[in-house]
């Protein structure tokens, strides 16, 4: 199999947080698309890796994806060693990806970052003649880094405006995590907190190219650019961030000396914008420890 397109994962679902929208607008191009998740999150609260890789095949379908796959490494537990580059890289080889996907190489979770370090490292491997000589040596001609999960500036942003809800579709597909059930009800929350969570994040990055929906994704090396009259997304950029706090809209008081038409209205929703999860410091003086950051859109 020859993919132009490969996200690799840590967990399934990843991707259909992180690139699921690109994934699809890929496969509508035309172009053969394929996720190898790296664990069947088996430490997950809910769900067996049965049911969770039945859940990411049913996933791959709203995805169009022409191939899925799951190493069955340790969830929790993944580790860049030897056997797991052996193991990534023969699967590189025979899938021969142009294009991979990787998460960031900074986030929360120790495997996000672990999985973009061994996805890179394999994709070296892979394209050394003498690591087997029993396959054909292919190394990735481009590797992106899905930033969906960090707070840092994408290097560009893709619209998946027209495929947003096929992605939530495809999210949805994993019942056994956002179903209905009491068991981690605190980290796993119901169909209409996730979809109000995805759709703050994709439309902050969808605002950023003045579009709806966005995914953002970084890359190492510079961009070439042949034509820069037909450059797309307006100057200057439209957005203004102001820290605001908490997981739900949080700091009243925050929220309305920071935006004029809250403060004439407390209790109306403002245009605000999810940008990340993490340690963020509130202009309340409040040091928050599982923060939201917002970004508030000038009317
Ligand atoms: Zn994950």
């Amino acid at each position: 199999m020859s993919l132009d397109v490969l996200a690799i994962a840590a967990h399934p679902d990843d991707v259909e947080q992180t690139c699921g929208g690109t994934l699809i607008r890929m496969a509508e191009a035309g172009y053969k698309t394929g996720v190898l998740d790296l664990t069947a999150g088996d430490m997950g609260t809910r769900g067996t890796p049965e049911e969770r890789i039945a859940e990411s095949e049913a996933a791959g379908k709203h995805l169009r994806l022409q191939f899925r796959g799951n190493l069955r490494m340790p969830d929790a537990r993944l580790e860049n060693n030897i056997a797991a580059r052996m193991t990534l890289a023969a699967k590189i080889r025979e899938l021969q990806p142009r294009v991979v996907i990787l998460p960031y190489w900074e986030g929360r979770h120790p495997d996000h970052y672990r999985c973009c370090e061994l996805g890179y490292e394999a994709c070296f491997l892979s394209g050394l003649e003498k690591l087997d000589p029993y396959t054909e040596p292919h190394r990735p001609f481009k590797i992106l880094y899905s930033g969906l999960y960090t707070n840092i500036k994408p290097s560009f942003v893709v619209d998946i405006s027209a495929q947003f809800e096929r992605r939530m579709s495809a999210l949805l597909s994993y019942t056994s995590q956002y179903g209905a059930g009491d068991a981690g009800s605190d980290l796993f929350p119901q169909e209409q907190e996730i979809r109000e969570r995805l759709a703050a994040i994709a439309r902050f990055y969808g605002n950023l190219i003045g579009v709806r929906y966005g995914e953002p994704f970084i890359v190492k090396e510079a961009m070439e650019i042949a034509d820069i009259v037909a450059l797309p997304v307006r100057s200057p950029a439209s957005e203004s961030t102001v820290c605001l706090s908490t997981k739900t809209f949080g700091c009243r008081k925050t929220l309305a000396s920071s935006n004029p038409t809250s403060s004439r209205s407390p209790s109306s929703t403002p245009r605000i914008f999810l940008i990340s999860l993490g340690k963020v410091i509130c202009p309340c003086r409040r040091i928050l420890t599982r923060g939201i950051v917002f970004s508030i859109f000038p009317r």
